[in-house]
């Protein structure tokens, strides 16, 4: 299983990544997560995504995509793998198009997570996460059963930098520019399968798994 999940930040795909992981056996690999590791270990890949990440803006492509090409040569990709905020431009996309055809495999799936503007400053500004484990909350939708408190490992739960009204709406605003056009790219290849993610977190699992079921 090779997938990749499309859809705008706050769509669920980390929520539901998690998710996916687990029941299907599959590494869960978020560029997003991969920066923040950097950025809390002060690495100079942190240093540099921090300057763009903080403004809302996309860290540049080549940078990210030689760390995608880097994580997807480890071992437990062998077996495939979940691609969450990956790709996030056409170049990006064609990148992996090209690391996948060298290794002589490709992508099964393109899962698109297809949630409208208007729901999502609720869930980002809402959103809280686990600086330890990486586990995501939200105050009304997925609180922990501990207020503030991580329910996977107990740490204090911290909301992210970058999800500030402002910073959230250049977010989305890149996101229509830049990564929008990647839905008619995987369109055009028959790859594409869009869920509503408007529904509850388990409704859009069930919606996910029965696509997923079908090609495992
Ligand atoms: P993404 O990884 O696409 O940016 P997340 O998975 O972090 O999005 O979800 C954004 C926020 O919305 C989180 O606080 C999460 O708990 C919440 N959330 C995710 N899916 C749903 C849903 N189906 N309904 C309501 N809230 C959700
Ligand atoms: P996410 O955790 O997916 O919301 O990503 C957080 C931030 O990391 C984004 O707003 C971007 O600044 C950066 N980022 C994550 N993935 C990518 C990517 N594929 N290309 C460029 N920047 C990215």
């Amino acid at each position: 299983m090779k997938i990749i999940l499309l859809g705008p930040p706050g769509a669920g795909k980390g929520t539901q990544a998690k998710s996916i992981s687990r029941k299907y056996s599959i590494p869960h690999i978020s560029t997003g997560d991969i920066f923040r590791q950097n950025i809390s270990l002060s690495t100079e890949l942190g240093k540099e995504a921090k300057k763009y990440i903080d403004k809302g803006q996309l860290v540049p492509d080549e940078l990210t995509i030689s760390i995608v090409k880097d994580r997807l040569l480890k071992d437990d990709c062998k077996k495939g793998f979940l691609l969450d905020g990956y790709p996030r431009t056409v170049k990006q996309a064609e990148a992996l198009d090209g690391f996948l055809a060298e290794h002589g495999s490709r992508l099964n799936l393109a899962l698109l997570i297809a949630v409208p503007r208007e729901f999502i400053l609720e869930r980002m500004t809402g959103r809280r996460v686990c600086p330890s484990c990486g586990a995501s909350y939200h105050i009304k939708f997925n609180p922990p059963q501990q207020e503030g408190i991580c329910d996977v490992c107990g740490s204090t739960i911290i909301q992210r930098e970058d999800d500030t009204p402002e910073t959230v709406s250049n977010r989305l605003d890149i996101y229509d520019k830049q990564t929008q056009p990647l839905i008619d790219y995987y369109k055009d290849k028959n790859l594409l399968s869009v869920v509503d993610g408007t529904y509850s977190i388990n409704n859009v699992f069930k919606q996910i798994s029965e696509r997923l079921d079908l090609i495992k």
